[in-house]
């Protein structure tokens, strides 16, 4: 692997933002921060092409944050009421949060995979449900009952869901985006989120990995409540499916660019195996255990008692996901709950 975002890596190492670059000379990349995240800001990129102008991930809605993508598209020549498309990797919020007050600014359409349009239409109800719904689902992962309420979803997260911008294209795996004059193709890479894009600028040679392959962290493949697919499984396949990409400059959606995507997601394997192997050696320890109990027993690079709030939740959905992994795999047995049981899951010997 070989840093090609070197200022954009100094700027990570001393914690500062990281500035405004022109990648190629119709391509930008903007840093739109993410209030109170380790993750600091998310890379939006700009491609322009003729009279178009197309934004990948506007970022985290924020003033801050719609701020410095406007100084962005100003480095660009533009204005944001000249951007005319919008293309988000995933609708995270700190990627898809800005679209809707971008559309509205611009007029733009905003496109996504339809997977992401599903799971933003399983949000909207206005119902108690979906919380009930996970609070079931967090007591079949053995979550304490006074523990889930801390973890399961809030109407507040529900509600700025509710916000976030419905698509007006979809772009489905190998279409290309509808940039006039640029091949910006879409390449399905399942696994972070079900509809998780990476875009393959194909003249300059470059790939815009969202969080799908970042250059220093492991995104996170977590089971949800709402997943009809194992995310790990679909995850690994998505991995084997830019190592392909080796000859492109990788454009992340945090962090800094680099070169060497084949060797990046060869170590992302290896983490996965060594995590798989990990869980393997926990429950043949401990016996049969729930996903919470298998969360806690797990390394952290800062230790469990430092991982708290939101991202216990994400833990959880990480050992969930590699549980779920396991077990498809036959290397480990689940043992479905009784009524009012959690799921426990027991090394195979
Ligand atoms: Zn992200």
């Amino acid at each position: 692997m070989r840093v090609t975002g070197t200022a954009q890596r100094e700027a990570w190492l001393a914690r500062t933002a990281p500035p405004v670059e022109q990648v190629r000379p119709d391509l930008w990349s903007v840093p739109v921060p993410i209030p109170d995240s380790p993750l600091r800001y998310t890379l939006t990129y700009l491609i322009a092409a003729g009279s178009g102008l197309v934004v990948v991930d506007p970022g985290w809605n924020s003033e801050a944050g719609w701020q410095a993508l406007a100084e962005g598209l100003k480095a660009a020549g533009a204005l944001p009421a000249d951007v005319t498309g919008v293309v988000v990797t995933h609708i995270h919020p700190d990627h898809h949060g800005l679209s809707a007050r971008l559309r509205e600014a611009s007029g733009a359409w905003i496109a996504m995979h339809p997977a992401e349009q599903s799971t933003l239409t399983a949000l909207r109800p206005r119902n108690a449900d979906t919380r009930w719904a996970d609070l079931a689902w967090l007591a079949r992962c053995g979550v304490p009952d006074d523990v889930a309420a801390g973890l399961a979803v809030t109407d507040e997260a529900l509600t700025a869901v509710r916000g976030m911008a419905m698509p007006d294209v979809l772009l489905g795996h190998g279409e290309l985006v509808p940039l006039p004059g640029r091949r910006v193709r879409a390449v399905w890479t399942p696994g972070h989120t079900p509809g998780h894009l990476c875009l393959h600028e194909e003249s300059d040679g470059l790939l815009l990995t969202g969080d799908h392959v970042l250059p220093r962290i492991s995104p996170n493949i977590g089971l949800q409540s709402n997943l009809a697919e194992p995310p790990l499984a679909a995850y690994l396949r998505s991995l084997e499916l830019i190592a392909a990409f080796d000859m492109a400059e990788a454009l992340p959606g945090h962090e800094y660019r680099f070169h060497g995507l084949a060797d990046r997601v060869r170590m992302l394997l290896a983490h996965h195996e060594r995590r798989c192997d990990e869980v393997i050696a926990i429950l043949a320890r401990s016996g049969p255990a729930t996903a919470w109990q298998v969360t806690q027993e797990l390394s952290w690079s800062r230790g469990w008692s430092s991982v708290t709030g939101f991202m216990r939740r994400a833990a959880l959905a990480e050992a969930g996901a590699h549980l779920r992994h396991l077990a498809d795999a036959g290397r480990v047995a689940a043992t479905a709950a009784e009524a009012g049981e959690p799921d426990r899951y027991a090394s195979v010997t």
